[in-house]
């Protein structure tokens, strides 16, 4: 495997690329599997389809810019591909290859009848104006053409990607496919154009229940449930604002929050919540709130708490910062938080890591939700989804914690074969997928 200097540091050699670790995690997985035929490892190790595309668009100032856009299918077993749509500078083609193939475990693990998808534009959101995303996100649909569609590949929000970004891609697709029910051609839309009750806070919800049932399953010792906790939330955006919300309004103390200009911590007891919020709201960021302290980064990584949830980039704890993470336990509301090397480092230590295949699952769950509302012209009450969302999250759990209590029985003592939380969730998740392409019989 080709090592590659980490960009942040200048001076760790540990292996960055989501694409490689990715692979990492999938041949931890397979590890498990001794009877999956090779022939199936090597079909699930590559994306079924790229598209790598490029646009010009015009710029409020009258200048054009060429953007590179990006949609990839990693697998259609299970139905058809969904995931997010990002736009952020990292966006490349490495990136939402790895993206699309965690899409397709995630599904698979819930048990929503998807495969996985991902795509996104590589672009500053945080720099361009309304007018500027509408025509990138119009003419990158439109580049797309009949590659995306309500039963082929079926987009949502993602990374500075929402309700409005879903919006004028519905719109598009359906200018160009009229006299349809188009509505499921795009998840978390805004709810007067179909999107769910529900949609907005998924994936902070699905984050909270399986926290709470992890913890009522009892694996950590005096954490049996999230009453009195101290929790710390790396990230303020759709994510971790909706579970600072969610966590402590389930009884936890939120002590410290970070965005991307920095982070807060409280002087005693839990931040107020709504305090915060409201900040946010005004000022744009969550530093400054009175009566708090500001810390860095990686002040916000190290602090002394019973969870740490990081809800923002991937690759945030690695190599060389596992070692100073005081949380018990880690619930990765972002998609790849914490690379392979730090994975081991952490296990080492006996923090215990909810995997964002499972952790982060709530989001595309609510989407399929709203994909069978549209199809079927209908609109669920609120607490029918929240429920659905609770069942479906606490299955997955209940999965994820089965096969991994059967590992030490399975795994010959000394070997370095990866017993942790999420090695059993990719196994549960690819045991799926490689049964479904078995019992559908490979083409022709
Ligand atoms: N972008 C989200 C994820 O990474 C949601 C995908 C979806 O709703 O299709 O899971």
């Amino acid at each position: 495997m080709q090592k590659q200097l980490s960009p942040d540091t200048g001076c760790s050699d540990e292996d960055l690329s989501p694409y490689h670790i990715s692979h990492q995690q999938f041949e931890r997985a397979t590890r498990h599997l001794e009877g999956l035929k090779q022939g199936l490892i090597d079909f699930f190790s590559y994306p079924k389809r790229v598209i790598s595309t490029c646009f010009p668009v015009e710029m409020d100032d009258g200048s054009v810019q060429t953007f590179h856009g990006y949609r990839v299918l990693h697998n259609t077993v299970l139905g058809p591909g969904k995931g997010g749509m990002r736009f952020h500078p990292c966006v490349d083609e490495d990136e939402v290859v790895a993206l699309a193939t965690l899409m397709t475990w995630k599904c698979a693990l819930v048990k929503v009848p998807f495969g996985g998808a991902k795509g996104g534009v590589a672009c500053d959101a945080k720099a361009l104006s309304q007018g500027e995303l509408r025509r990138i996100t119009r003419r990158f649909i439109t580049e797309l053409g009949d590659n995306i569609g309500p039963h082929t590949d079926i987009p949502a929000p993602d990374m500075y990607t929402n309700a409005q970004t879903m919006a004028w891609i519905y719109d598009t697709y359906d200018m160009m496919h009229p006299g349809k029910n188009n509505r499921p051609v795009v998840t978390g839309k805004p709810l007067e154009m179909g999107g769910s009750p529900g949609r907005e806070d998924a994936t902070a919800r699905g984050c909270l229940y399986v926290t709470e049932r992890f913890l009522s399953l009892s694996p950590i010792e005096g954490l049996g449930s999230l009453q009195g906790t101290r929790v710390v939330i790396q990230g303020y955006g759709q994510v971790g604002s909706f579970a600072a919300r969610l966590f402590s309004e389930a009884g936890a103390q939120i002590i410290a929050v970070s965005d991307s200009q920095g982070g807060i911590a409280s002087l005693n007891g839990g931040l107020d919540v709504p305090a915060v919020e409201a900040w946010k709201r005004e000022h744009g960021t969550v530093v400054g709130l009175p009566e708090t302290r500001t810390i860095t980064n990686q002040d916000l990584l190290s602090q002394e708490c019973d969870i740490l949830i990081p809800a923002a980039l991937g690759n945030q704890i690695k190599a060389d910062n596992a070692d100073q993470i005081k949380a018990r336990l880690i619930v990765e509301a972002a998609n790849r938080p914490i690379t392979p090397e730090a994975d081991d480092i952490l296990t080492e230590r006996g923090v215990y890591i909810l995997p964002d295949i499972l952790a982060n699952a709530g989001g595309v769950t609510v989407s399929y939700y709203e994909w069978v509302q549209n199809n079927e012209n209908q609109e669920w009450p609120l607490e029918d989804v929240n429920r659905k969302l609770r069942d479906k999250m606490f299955h997955a759990t209940d999965a994820v914690i089965d096969r991994w209590r059967r590992f030490p029985s399975e795994t010959p003592e000394g070997s370095d074969i990866r017993t942790d939380l999420r090695t059993a969730a990719m196994v549960v998740a690819i045991e799926r997928v490689a049964h479904l392409t078995l019992v559908r019989g490979i083409w022709p």
